[in-house]
């Protein structure tokens, strides 16, 4: 070896091991955040489901208190029947918002993701294991919808007879059937008006 060789070993071991410490780091911080989490009058939020993993914990400690209540009441509601979930997407910011928008898997800037009051909830299939985000299983979705709005949740998925309610976006009709939002009554101004107070 010559000796800009050995420089740019010693460059790369100093950037693994960099990057191994931000991991662990970040995970550590993750379980601090689902675990510290409170709500509005200063009590722990229940965390009910030893289903959740952790870094599903920490997406739903950014949503609003009472929608992370509503979501784990959710959660329980469905594993009683037998379903477990995979809860994915929670909060946005603005620009993540706008690159959905542009890879058309939104129609909306204006999305209830952006102020912490919506999440995409995929039930697992039993057959496969896996969350259903291809959304073949109809039936599990429409068990999610229901257990989620007995909570207060919006069910913008199904029409009222529970077919399915397609989307246009950028990119042509798409069935959003994991997304769940919490309105409490509110227009999204109002929200959010009141997020960014
Ligand atoms: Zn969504």
């Amino acid at each position: 070896m010559n000796r800009s060789q050995i420089i740019l070993l010693v460059i790369a071991l100093a950037f693994l091991s960099w990057s191994a410490f931000k991991f662990f780091a970040n995970t550590e911080e993750e379980r601090t955040d689902a675990e510290d989490d409170t709500d509005n009058e200063g009590n722990p939020i229940t965390l009910p489901s030893n289903t959740v993993s952790n870094s599903a914990q920490a997406r739903i400690a950014k949503l609003l208190p009472q929608v992370q209540e509503a979501l784990y009441a959710t959660i329980d509601g469905l594993q009683s029947q037998g379903i477990d979930v995979h809860v994915g997407e929670t909060l946005r910011t603005e620009s993540q918002q706008q690159s959905i928008v542009q890879g058309g898997a939104s129609a909306t800037n204006r999305s209830w993701h952006r102020l912490g009051r919506a999440i995409d909830v995929y039930p697992i299939n039993p057959d496969t294991g896996e969350p259903d985000l291809a959304g073949k299983r109809t039936d599990l979705f429409i068990a999610l919808h229901k257990e989620a709005m007995s909570h207060g949740f919006t069910n913008i998925s199904f029409n009222a007879d529970w077919t399915k309610r397609f989307i246009t976006t950028n990119k042509g009709k798409i069935w959003d059937g994991g997304h769940i939002q919490y309105t409490e009554g509110l227009t999204w101004d109002q929200a959010y008006a009141q997020y960014n107070a």
